[in-house]
């Protein structure tokens, strides 16, 4: 079991325990469960999916990385697959809060890199923030998304974020989740670089059409790509490095091993990530950053 869960452990029951081990218990645990593990869970424990997803949060919540609030939310997403996906706080320090990432932020990205195409519920240990409710509202489940939090009724979206500003005030276009590709190319064979591309041609930028992507390679030579997220209100959109490092973290890998990144932009965009991305990744200990423009 990776190091994360060990303190947390002896807080879960003993039947969840039983349960999650043959998932959990394995040191590349991808803080996911497929639906098919979710079933097998569910029939040792009882739970239905509400109940297990709220028994999950402190391990998710174990995967938060606050050098600086030293506060740990865990957030669970369910996928219309059936798979559930970890989700937590992530800060960095020596860089500005706005790079933080929320653990609702988190959990959803992370079902969009695996693949996730629809979310019908998120779990968290804490009433969303509005940052996060306002992020929420760019997905593909509308304002009709369930949020659950423990001791609290079952409510939606819609009931956190009334009177709503969101995309469907600006354009009808595709919503955070949809599948996309933009076509972009570029001519090389560096796999590192297609990789970024091919994230950046799934990015979801519909405001500002500055389509971004980032592949990281790792000292252990795992590669974790990332897509720039973009808010109908801006300032929630998540840059595609936090979700390069969302992607990491939930699959165990250490943030601050990075040895290679590739950002992959527009020229003609009118937005760059460039900057940021550079100082956070500086921030983390990796000086090995390039930039690739189709
Ligand atoms: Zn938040």
């Amino acid at each position: 079991m990776q190091a994360r869960f060990h303190a947390i452990w002896s807080e879960i029951t003993p039947k969840l325990q039983e349960a999650l081990l043959p998932y959990i218990g394995n040191d590349d645990f991808p803080a996911m469960l497929t639906a098919e593990q979710v079933e097998s869970i569910r029939q040792i424990c009882g739970f239905d999916d509400h109940a297990l997803a709220l028994a999950l949060l402190p391990l998710a919540a174990a995967c938060a990385i606050t050098p600086i609030s030293h506060f740990y939310v865990g957030a669970i997403a369910r996928g219309e697959s059936g798979n559930l996906y970890f989700g937590a706080n992530m800060e960095f320090a020596g860089v500005p809060l706005q790079q933080t990432v929320h653990a609702e932020q988190s959990a959803i990205t992370h079902a969009w890199l695996r693949g996730e195409k629809k979310l019908v519920s998120i779990t968290v240990n804490y009433s969303p923030c509005g940052h996060c409710r306002q992020f929420m509202n760019e997905l593909n489940s509308g304002t009709q998304l369930e949020v659950c939090l423990p001791n609290r009724p079952r409510l939606t979206l819609a009931d956190y974020l009334p009177e709503a500003f969101g995309p469907r005030d600006l354009l009808d276009a595709p919503l955070l989740l949809d599948s996309v590709n933009h076509g972009y190319q570029l001519d090389t064979c560096d796999a590192l670089v297609l990789a970024a591309l091919d994230a950046a041609n799934q990015s979801h930028a519909p405001y500002s059409q500055s389509h971004a992507g980032i592949a990281l390679l790792d000292e252990q030579n795992q590669v974790y790509t990332g897509r720039y997220a973009e808010n109908a209100a801006f300032n929630p959109s998540l840059p595609p490095l936090q979700a390069a490092l969302i992607l990491m973290n939930m699959s165990g890998g250490n943030c601050q091993s990075i040895k290679r990144a590739i950002l992959v932009e527009g020229k003609n965009s009118h937005l760059s990530q460039s900057n940021a991305t550079e100082s956070t990744l500086t921030a983390l200990g990796c000086t090995k950053i390039e930039c690739h423009r189709f």
